[in-house]
């Protein structure tokens, strides 16, 4: 199965994601993972994309085709896999259908994520992560037990750099112009399903698993 996710900065795309992989074995190929983690690695393309990624901008088209083109290759997603944060744009959309349509695969469905606004906004102004395993927490909601300890890892609980109001506030402006009209993109096609975001993690999965016909493991 290829699932992509869909939706702004804090809708919980990251979050159902790490419930997916345990559902149907799937991995989860989050963009901004990777680009995070060649920061921390110090590569070329990840002082390239910081720049960007400070300011709330998206990263070029071309980088991101490339990065998701080789990770698409590896073993592990030999039997399907949940795009995490790509695609961004239409241009990235139509890449990911020809490289998915010269493999002979295609994308089963795209799960756009539907959050109000002011909601997303006090989610990112709370949002806390794990910068070992990415688990997510919030300030109010969803404290991790132990004050900056992640409870699943024992990794370190910190707020991301892009996560402060300015930067917040431009990410769902850049979501909106660019990345809305993936969504009527593939609304056009009939492949995007709308997921009702908001209410607990638990209810959200349930609407999911519903959407995509429940799929089991393996
Ligand atoms: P995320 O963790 O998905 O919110 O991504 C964090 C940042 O990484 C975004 O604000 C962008 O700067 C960059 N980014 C992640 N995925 C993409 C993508 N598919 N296209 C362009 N930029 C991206």
């Amino acid at each position: 199965m290829i699932l992509a996710l869909f939706g702004p900065p804090g809708s919980g795309k990251g979050t159902q994601a790490k419930a997916l992989i345990k559902a149907l074995g799937i991995p989860q190929l989050s963009t901004g993972d990777m680009l995070r983690e060649s920061i921390k690695a110090g590569t070329s393309l990840g002082k390239k994309a910081k720049e960007y990624m400070d300011l709330g901008k998206l990263v070029p088209d071309e980088v991101m085709i490339g990065m998701i083109q080789s990770r698409i290759q590896s073993a592990d997603c030999s039997k399907g896999f949940m795009l995490d944060g790509f695609p961004r744009t239409v241009a990235q959309a139509s890449a990911l259908d020809s490289m998915l349509q010269s493999a002979g695969l295609k994308l089963d469905s795209v799960l756009s994520f539907e959050v109000n606004r002011a909601e997303l906004i006090s989610r990112l102004a709370g949002r806390l992560v794990c910068s070992n395993c990415g688990a997510s927490y919030h300030e109010q909601s969803k404290p991790p037990k132990k004050d900056g300890i992640c409870d699943l890892c024992n990794g370190p609980v910190m707020k991301r750099p892009d996560d402060t109001p300015s930067v917040v506030e431009n990410r769902l402006d850049t979501f909106l112009a660019s990345t809305k009209p993936v969504a009527d993109f593939y609304q056009a096609q009939g492949r995007l399903k709308l997921i009702q975001a908001e209410g607990s993690e638990g209810q959200v999965f349930e609407r999911i698993m519903k959407a995509i016909g429940g799929a089991p493991k393996g």
